[in-house]
């Protein structure tokens, strides 16, 4: 019965990876030499609770923060059943494992053949777009039956967030407005969408970017069916002033009511970082230490690149399985595996003077847009994943841990 119960509750995908009761019986019973992401569901589910209880609208996930199996399985039974996509593998990937999942394709560029198929073989209906010609390609590959174009508009480059994601994509008020009318035109729906950028962590930019949505609405007289306020929601990264979650979604109400939002208009979210990065950690392992230079197997061009250009600060926590490390502390640099002297984490990192060799260093918090941006470079790649039952937020405060400095 405990079984089959547990058969059912959990995902597909999940049945095939090792599952721990904690951090140190991974690396007991594993003794890896290899780097090991350890996926903890309870804390992906949490996440995806909390955002869904005070998110006014629809919370879909952005596939591409981190499309690992064991993530996505665990928003799902979370609650999470739609999904922000932007290839036709992503499209394949949720459709093919969740049967009543919905995507959206939310880029605003995307190939003939992926609009033909996302449209055909998985029903895809939601489309972003951004200028008129991608307007034309969508039209022609689906016959335009039943969709809904999305409007992606330019919002100015947020203070508050690390990646600013309106450079490369968005139309102006102006534009938008033309492609909102085109859209309806052609017999499609209309949504509007935004992005503030990755990491923000000023509220007001939502407010901002919906002021500028009332204002396309405006110009076109149309009104959208869907609003959708994109990712961007922050992670409380150590040392790192963050709003809570309800400063944005108060700053959203705010932005929807004063365009005056119909309660039919369906609202959604597209968070990456905010529901996957406390839920993922990387276990990595010490190579050799020279003085204060550590080497480790796992870096900039694996699951820790976003450390290169965030600013981020991560916990870090060190276990040697034959025993205790020092309580005292000193600064380390880290270097990764591979022999590009570039790969070497940006500051330096305060850990127990006698860590050695063997010695495992455990790096909180990279859920999102680790695994998915690690290439193969020199021959070094995790793949390897592990579920961990262990609560990150009890060994944060109670083991002994580092912070970069
Ligand atoms: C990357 C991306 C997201 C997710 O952004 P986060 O900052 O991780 O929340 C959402 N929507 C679109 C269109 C994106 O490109």
């Amino acid at each position: 019965m405990q079984l089959l119960l547990k058969q059912k509750k959990s995902g597909k995908a999940t049945e095939h990876f090792p599952e721990f009761s904690d951090v140190q019986s991974l690396i007991a019973s594993l003794q890896p030499n290899y780097s090991v992401y350890c996926v903890r569901p309870r804390v992906l589910e949490e996440a995806v609770k909390q955002f869904i209880a005070v998110f006014p609208g629809t919370v879909t996930y952005a596939v591409k923060c981190n499309p690992h199996p064991l993530i996505i399985d665990a928003l799902y039974r979370a609650g999470i059943r739609e999904f922000d996509v932007a290839s036709e593998s992503e499209v394949a990937q949720i459709h093919n494992t969740y049967r009543n999942a919905k995507t959206h394709f939310m880029h605003p560029v995307k190939s003939r053949a992926a609009i033909k198929s996302a449209y055909w073989n998985y029903g895809v209906r939601h489309f972003a777009i951004d200028h008129h010609n991608e307007l034309e390609k969508i039209l022609e590959e689906t016959g335009g039956d039943d969709v809904v174009i999305m409007v992606r508009i330019k919002t100015p480059p947020s203070e508050g967030s690390l990646y600013h994601l309106a450079k490369k994509f968005g139309a102006e008020a102006e534009d938008a407005a033309c492609l909102l009318r085109e859209a309806v035109k052609f017999g499609c729906k209309a949504g509007i969408t935004f992005h503030v950028g990755s990491q923000c962590i000023e509220p007001k930019a939502y407010g901002t970017a919906l002021d500028t949505v009332g204002e396309v609405i405006e110009r076109a007289g149309i009104a959208p069916v869907c609003i959708d306020v994109g990712g961007g929601f922050p992670v409380a990264y150590p040392g790192r002033d963050v709003p809570p979650l309800e400063d944005f979604m108060l700053e959203i109400k705010n932005g929807l009511n004063r365009i005056k939002v119909k309660p039919q208009v369906q609202i959604l979210a597209e968070p990456g970082r905010a529901l996957v990065a406390s839920g993922c950690s990387l276990l990595t392992q010490v190579q050799l230490r020279k003085t204060d230079q550590l080497y480790i197997n796992d870096g900039v061009y694996g699951g820790l690149s976003e450390l290169l250009d965030s600013n981020n600060r991560l916990l870090a926590q060190v276990i040697r399985l034959d025993g205790s490390v020092s309580e005292e502390l000193q600064e380390f640099y880290l270097g990764g595996p591979t022999c590009d002297s570039f790969d070497m984490l940006p500051s330096p990192l305060s850990l127990p003077t006698d860590i050695r060799e063997g010695d495992w260093i455990e790096f909180d918090q990279v859920g999102a847009y680790s695994s998915a941006l690690a290439n193969r470079f020199n021959g070094f790649c995790s793949e390897t994943f592990s579920i961990v039952y262990d609560d990150p937020q009890s060994y944060r405060t109670l083991s002994k841990q580092s912070s970069f400095s």
